[in-house]
């Protein structure tokens, strides 16, 4: 069963069109990244599948339920991280989850038990009684966090959360992300940090424009932009290779030279490592280096789009 599907999800904005007929479909036990540009329609999405923001037109199926008109008994089910942090300051990080906690209903042992675990789980237990005020910016991301948590939702919706942090914070709120996933929470992550979906995301949709232009796992997507794969060995003499006893290797198809370096470019299916290196041995070069090129996500997007993620 499906976690969440859209269905040809349309939000005007007076004329503008912020989303532009999304369609997806995220299986339960995901990480969905949805990673896009500032301003590609990320939020507004996100926005409307919590229940906080009404879309022009398009289906929205939470566990198969329809909630296109009303999100009504679906609240529990679903927690949002918020893009922009939403906390009272003057409170202290357990009031804030308090309060939280009492809005879903939460009461007496089982909200303290609940405070108590989002505190340990977002690394926020020394600081429970600091008003947040006095928070730095990776504090409060993690009790944003934590406050989306405290009900223990099925589905956790976090929009953009480790922007303007310190390294340190982003590392806790990713493997966060990766163990409450291990618990069976289902993730969608926004961001416009490819690197953070490739580290943590199973499924990635890319959105530009309002446009979902592609969806996938990280290897559909790169087998989108390169279907073959690249070789590179840096050798001591190049010089001394002769090209045609690599381009006689099975599954090679391309031989392309760069300084110190030569690039083979074998079928993507090919299984010819070891008599590429085997041939290379026997050419008196020495190997210093040998790697697969890595696609990523940067790739995809500019090759789908022609733009790159932060233009
Ligand atoms: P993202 O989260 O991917 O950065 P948003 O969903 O916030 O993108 O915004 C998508 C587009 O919709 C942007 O061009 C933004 O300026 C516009 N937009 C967002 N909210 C509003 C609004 N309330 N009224 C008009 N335009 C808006
Ligand atoms: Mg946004």
């Amino acid at each position: 069963m499906y976690a969440i599907e859209i269905k040809d999800l349309v939000k005007n904005y007076n004329g503008f069109l912020a989303v532009d007929n999304i369609s997806l479909k995220i299986k339960r036990g995901e990480i969905y990244g949805l990673l896009g540009p500032n301003g590609a329609g990320k939020s507004t999405t996100i926005n409307i599948l919590s229940g906080l923001l009404k879309q022009t037109s398009g289906e929205i199926k939470i566990n198969g339920v329809d909630v296109s008109k009303s999100m009504k008994g679906q609240n529990k089910v679903l927690g949002l991280v918020p893009q922009d942090i939403a906390l009272y300051k003057s409170f202290t990080a357990e009031e804030n989850l308090k309060f939280f906690g009492e809005l879903y209903g939460l009461r007496g042992k089982k909200l303290k038990e609940r405070v108590d675990s989002a505190l340990e789980f977002t690394g926020l237990t020394d600081v429970r009684k600091k008003i947040s005020k006095e928070f730095s910016g990776g504090m409060l991301r993690r009790l944003n966090i934590a406050c989306a948590l405290v009900h223990r939702p099925e589905i956790l919706i976090m929009d953009e959360p480790t922007v303007g942090i310190d390294p340190q914070s982003r590392n806790h709120i990713l493997n966060s992300v990766r163990e409450l996933n291990k618990k069976g929470v289902t993730i969608i992550y926004t961001t416009h940090y490819m690197e953070e979906v490739e580290a943590i995301c199973t499924e990635i949709g890319i959105i530009d424009h309002g446009k979902l232009i592609v969806n996938g796992t990280k290897e559909e997507l790169k087998n989108l932009v390169c279907d073959k794969k690249k070789l590179i060995v840096s050798l001591q003499d190049i010089k001394s290779l002769d090209i045609n006893t690599i381009l006689n290797i099975n599954g090679v198809v391309d031989v392309d030279f760069c300084e110190n370096e030569i690039i083979i470019s074998s079928n993507k299916e090919a299984n010819n490592l070891e008599d590429i290196i085997k041939t290379l041995n026997s050419s008196n070069s020495e190997i210093i280096n040998i790697k697969y090129e890595e696609v990523n996500l940067e790739q995809v997007f500019l090759t789908l789009t022609g733009r790159t993620l932060r233009e």
